[in-house]
């Protein structure tokens, strides 16, 4: 269970970066925002003839924080790292790389690297090595940006003094403060706020189609989900993410945003539905983790393209708290004791507004809104 507010690691970085906090996870976040935040404004603000762009800002940032980012896209680039930084300038961890992002028992999608040899300030005194290619799954390929973004929030924090070395797994505390660190800068709101206000302007939900414009327009690298879930921490209308996979279909995996889970958070009695009433309304679908998708749920329907509009104004949902901790606020929170107090068999009724579901390598992704 991921609770990066209750995690000792998480206060003690606030600590050694100075950031004073009941809430240390969402202010670590804070924290990095403001620090870019003073970058953007030293180089002259948003838009020509300072930060013009997401790369534009992408370099600023590097170029603070004494960082140079190497990506991996073939076998070769193993062999030019070493060439470059093991035999040219003695660091003798870049021979070692390949067997590291190719270990099995720990898939490793990016590393950040102290230079040992570089002085306090040489520009490539950290170097993030991104593992960009397209393994079988495709899954290295689509998180590259991601990744990077992953890494930078490292140096910013974990990195900032003398490094930590410590290997974390990915469901480490610390891990998804990074990640949420990576959110908040790698998709910075004073470019992606106007891209999707401009999306929204003429449509009352998020589309897949709106998502996929904003990548291309704003943020050429970055995958469609990591689009979607900083996209969905923007919009103040409420929503969850569902992962279904089959056989048999079922519901892996909900993250509704912030706005779906004040919702649930603040129903009133009346609008709480209990396991017993859901369980007996059939018009009315169960977005719930591990609920069996029933033929001619909606999601069946969503797939094959039958739902009709005005099917969807009077269908229900009935949702229930995500199984995990997260949901895509400004942070990740500690939802697990919040849903312990408010009692896990309770859910929140919604009549649906929107959903759109997609086939992507071993799952269905669909987003709802309502
Ligand atoms: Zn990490």
């Amino acid at each position: 269970m991921i609770r990066p507010n209750s995690s000792p690691e998480v206060h003690e970085l606030a600590n050694t970066l100075g950031v004073e906090s009941n809430d240390p996870a969402v202010d670590i976040v804070v924290h990095c925002r403001q620090w870019v935040d003073r970058w953007v404004a030293e180089a002259g603000g948003i838009g020509p003839p300072g930060i013009s762009d997401i790369n534009a800002l992408e370099t600023l940032i590097k170029r603070k924080l004494s960082m140079v980012v190497e990506e991996i896209f073939s076998e070769d680039d193993f062999v030019r790292l070493t060439d470059k930084y093991a035999r040219g300038m003695g660091e003798y961890v870049f021979a070692g790389l390949r067997a590291k992002f190719d270990d099995p028992e720990t898939p490793t999608f990016g590393v950040l690297i102290q230079r040992r040899t570089a002085d306090e300030t040489a520009p490539d005194r950290f170097i993030a090595v991104v593992d960009c290619r397209s393994d079988a799954s495709g899954e290295k390929f689509a998180r590259r940006y991601f990744t990077k973004w992953h890494e930078i929030a490292h140096r910013m924090t974990t990195h900032r003094f003398p490094a930590d070395i410590a290997y974390r797994s990915e469901d480490d505390p610390i891990e998804t403060l990074m990640d949420a660190v990576a959110s908040e800068i790698g998709f910075y709101e004073p470019f992606l706020s106007p891209a999707l206000q401009d999306a929204l302007a003429h449509d009352n939900w998020l589309t897949f189609e709106m998502i996929e414009s904003i990548i291309q327009r704003v943020f050429p690298d970055a995958s469609f989900q990591a689009t979607l879930f900083a996209c969905m921490r923007l919009t103040p209308t409420p929503m969850v993410y569902v992962e279904v996979a089959d056989e048999p279909l079922s519901i892996q995996k909900t993250i509704p945003n912030a706005a779906a889970y004040a919702h649930w958070q603040r129903a009133d009695e009346q609008d709480r539905v209990t396991e017993d009433s859901t369980q007996q309304n059939i018009r009315t679908t169960r977005i719930s983790c591990g609920e069996l998708v029933q033929p001619g749920s909606v999601f069946y329907r969503v797939q094959a393209g039958e739902l009709l509009y005005d099917e969807i104004e009077h269908h229900l949902c009935d949702f229930f708290p995500p199984n995990d901790a997260s949901y895509l606020g400004r942070f990740p929170c500690d939802a697990t004791e919040r849903s312990a107090h408010n009692g896990h068999n309770c859910a929140h009724r919604g009549v649906l507004a929107h959903i759109q579901a997609r086939r992507v390598p071993g799952k269905l992704i669909a987003l709802i809104q309502y």
